[in-house]
């Protein structure tokens, strides 16, 4: 299991892929901002993050699953991710941003939805 913390896995160079792709513009990592966000795109002031469902506990089959060695560490652990997500997202709101939320289980979907979206709100600004 990857640490939750980490970067650059599968996940998320599948979706930097996809977005350089499609000519989007963005920086990795906002430093400046809550929970920095994994992929940021300042034009339109919205931060990606990539989620494993496991770690952020995703209501999917795989998020829903908690281990049974250490049941208790793991279940504090993973409670606290959640929460510390929650806070992050609404931080982020806070300041200003739009956050979108990519889930591993569904992240071919997940990111057509968002080159989707931000194409077209590329197209209304052209
Ligand atoms: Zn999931």
């Amino acid at each position: 299991m990857r640490n939750v913390r980490s970067s650059n896995t599968a996940p998320e160079r599948y979706v930097r892929s996809l977005l350089h792709k499609a000519g989007f513009r963005f920086v990795l990592g906002g430093r400046a901002l809550p929970g920095k966000p994994d992929l940021v795109l300042p034009r339109y002031r919205l931060v990606v993050w990539v989620h494993g469902c496991f770690w952020h506990s995703h209501s999917c089959k795989k998020g829903r699953t908690r281990p049974k060695a250490n049941a208790e560490f793991w279940s504090d652990k993973l409670d606290e991710n959640v929460r510390r997500d929650a806070a992050n997202y609404e931080a982020v709101l806070a300041s200003g941003w739009e956050t979108r939320i990519l889930w591993e289980c569904t992240l071919r979907e997940d990111s057509r939805d968002l080159v989707s979206e931000l194409s077209n709100r590329r197209a209304k600004r052209e």
